[in-house]
């Protein structure tokens, strides 16, 4: 099959390697029909050292059951299926909690390699998720968003427990920052600050239902929130990951409210202490989204066309295409890169 590996910073090739297989009887194979460039994807992309055998790359995608081990139970040859990006029993004490994150099966892991024509799925039945038969091909890259993006800006709001009337400050104007903007006017958030200053993306997020856009950063876009707000925003969600973004939202973020961090720390340090979290009783909670809790919830809204998280995708390619797709977005010239095969 066709595979996109990566063999150091900047250097991302497409090649032939061998198909995957059935390991254990709860695999399945997933031949791949839509898959995608993730905005994390792009940290390899900066820093992974170079390396004689390439690294396969990706972790969002969407297709169609090949086959199946003999002891998986509810997908079969043929089913349209959407995978979290995290594969669980989905059986777990963890998993029944909705932290599936966290599931406790010595299998449990994140996958690596969906930008490629086929991939094997580990314990299938608790991570594919079988999707309606003869869905509309139009509906498949809002679909594909429930694999991460929608599922990973809709925890953000979920674990602030954004609700009816409270203000939101979303910091990132990626694909998770918008639809965190997005999961927030679903639950009722009245006033939502988008803080990003790539004006075509700030204006989708604006149409997912920011009510204000800050485009300033640091000091200065923490002055403007705070002004805006009169005092700071009851709920912050960070998308970003960078120790920047964390010290703005701990800057904007109101006494007795909630900072939410879904984009992945590129920091281990940062400040916890009287003068930024304890003294004003901030509660500071987020991690990698148990995406495949969410699907239930999120699927009936993309379904009948409420939400339309897959507008975040705003370039289409082909496999072959991927290395210029990651550049392209390493460029800020596209927000996120669609995979069709
Ligand atoms: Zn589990």
């Amino acid at each position: 099959m066709r595979a996109t590996l990566m063999y150091g910073a900047g250097d991302v090739r497409v090649e032939t390697i061998a198909d995957p297989s059935i390991q254990k009887q709860t695999d399945a194979i997933v031949r791949i029909v839509r898959s995608c460039v993730c905005g994390s994807d792009l940290h390899p992309y900066h820093d992974l050292p170079g390396q004689e055998q390439g690294m396969p790359v990706g972790h969002e995608f969407l297709g169609v059951v090949e086959r199946t081990g003999a002891d998986v139970t509810t997908v079969k040859t043929g089913d349209l299926v959407v995978a979290s990006f995290s594969y669980q029993d989905n059986t777990c004490e963890f998993c029944r909690a909705g932290v599936q994150t966290a599931c406790a099966h010595p299998e449990f892991g994140f996958f690596s390699a969906a930008q490629a024509e086929l991939i094997r799925v580990p314990l299938a039945d608790g991570t594919l998720y079988k999707l309606p038969t003869g869905v509309d091909t139009g509906l498949l890259p809002s679909l594909l968003t429930l694999a991460d993006v929608y599922g990973t800006g809709y925890h953000a709001a979920n674990m602030a427990k954004v609700s009816a009337g409270d203000t939101v400050a979303v910091i990132g104007d990626g694909a998770v920052g918008l639809l965190a903007v997005l999961s927030a006017k679903q639950l009722g958030a009245e006033r939502i600050i988008l803080m990003g200053r790539h004006k075509v993306r700030t204006d989708l997020g604006v149409e997912f239902g920011a009510t204000d856009v800050v485009a300033e950063r640091g000091e200065e876009g923490i002055a403007k929130v705070v002004e805006l707000t009169g005092g700071g925003a009851h709920k912050v969600l960070e998308a970003v990951g960078h120790r920047p973004a964390y010290d703005q939202a701990v800057g904007i973020v109101r006494g007795g409210g909630v900072i939410s961090r879904v984009g992945v720390p590129q920091y281990e340090e940062a400040p916890v202490g009287f003068a930024s979290l304890f003294g004003r009783n901030i509660t500071l909670n987020g991690g990698p989204a148990p995406v495949r809790a969410y699907i239930d919830e999120l699927l009936p809204s993309v379904l009948d066309g409420t939400v339309n998280p897959g507008k975040v995708f705003d370039r289409t390619v082909t496999l072959d295409d991927v290395p210029a797709a990651y550049q392209a977005m390493d460029d800020r010239e596209v927000l996120k890169a669609l995979i069709q095969f």
